[in-house]
């Protein structure tokens, strides 16, 4: 595959702190863009990162038509960089865009494409567990007319961002009592800008509660816990592991999918079903509720310290031996070449 290429004149990388970077603030040399239109995707470019230019009318600024994925590059200790499971965000970025009448990436751009920008941005991507490159492909529909049917011109883009291992602090959350992420029939399983949008708000009032999250629950009786607003949901009760069922109100992660399989090979009883918020608040009163975390790519487990519900405050005890520890080492080390690859999910 041809790709069109106009090199940086001179590096950033000089100018950037590797040790104190914010989260998705700092961005590489380049970035790939591939344009549709006439009903194809044309040749795709890798040119320096920085701003681009779109009619106010480009359909993406007022009918939300875009779709994103969040993945990771690594670099072992012998300098080779390494994606965890790239084609589960391909297959998903392109199931994502045909919930939003959006024509698919083509496998070739979307992996030679990446594969040429991390070779070209190769410097930005850190050794060491915890340091990595967070890429971000998206697709906009970037054609200028105010119609709200789909678009007939698209880019797609890859940016790149370093980032270093990502602590969020303590976690406590609130079971959603009100609102909600997604709905049946609806675009919960899509990475659909809007459904990110959607969350701030009701994710603000978490915020002035003194809890960082939503854990959603479902639409139609909000009794049961789906997942948090980037991460999928594991609860430990006793020594079980339980995680709500993937649906069309849930993002399939590719942490959560791994953490199943791990499960099974490390024979740790795991149950994947629905998980009532009764459930786990009799748990939690009868001490057999000891974790809940998060998982995602950003993270990888994010465990979590409290919940409330129902005006009701729990708080998960301290605990030295924490499948969340245990899951995350193990991903980590697969992760940077550290441990034995057996899926086969470093590429
Ligand atoms: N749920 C949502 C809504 C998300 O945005 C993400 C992040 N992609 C996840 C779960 C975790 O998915 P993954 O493990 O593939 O990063």
């Amino acid at each position: 595959m041809n790709i069109d290429i106009e090199l940086i004149q001179e590096s950033k990388i000089d100018t950037v702190d590797f040790n104190n970077l914010a989260f998705g603030r700092t961005f590489t040399d380049h970035m790939l863009i591939c344009d549709f239109a006439d009903g194809e995707w044309k040749t795709p470019k890798i040119m320096p990162y920085g701003p681009l230019s779109f009619e106010p009318s480009a359909r993406v600024f007022h009918y939300g038509q875009a779709v994103f994925e969040g993945m990771k590059a690594y670099k072992d200790d012998n300098d080779d960089v390494f994606l965890f499971r790239p084609d589960e965000n391909f297959h998903r970025i392109n199931k994502s865009g045909a919930r939003l009448a959006m024509p698919p990436v083509p496998e070739n751009v979307f992996f030679e494409g990446l594969k040429k920008l991390l070779e070209l941005d190769n410097a930005w991507i850190k050794k060491g567990i915890g340091n990595s490159l967070y890429i971000r492909p998206f697709i906009i529909a970037s054609e200028g007319a105010i119609a709200a049917s789909p678009a007939e011109e698209y880019k797609f883009i890859i940016i790149c961002s370093p980032a270093q291992s990502y602590y969020a602090g303590e976690v406590r959350v609130i079971f959603a009592e009100e609102y909600s992420r997604s709905a049946d029939g609806g675009v919960g399983f899509a990475k659909a800008a809007g459904n990110y949008a959607a969350q701030f708000y009701p994710t603000s009032l978490a915020h002035k509660e003194g809890y960082q999250q939503i854990i959603w629950t479902d639409a139609n009786t909000h009794e049961y816990l789906e997942e948090a607003g980037t991460m999928n949901i594991f609860f430990r009760i006793g020594d079980k592991l339980v995680t709500a069922p993937t649906n069309d109100r849930i993002l399939d992660g590719v942490t959560r999918k791994s953490i199943i399989q791990l499960a099974k090979d490390y024979n740790i009883d795991i149950e994947v079903r629905r998980v009532s918020v009764a459930e786990i608040k009799e748990a939690a009163r009868q001490g057999e509720l000891k974790e809940i975390f998060g998982s995602g790519t950003a993270a990888v487990i994010n465990p979590i310290k409290g919940f409330k519900h129902q005006n009701e405050a729990f708080e998960l005890p301290e605990i030295s031996d924490s499948y969340a520890s245990f899951f995350k080492d193990k991903l980590l080390n697969i992760q940077y070449n550290k441990l034995e690859d057996k899926h086969n999910w470093r590429v």
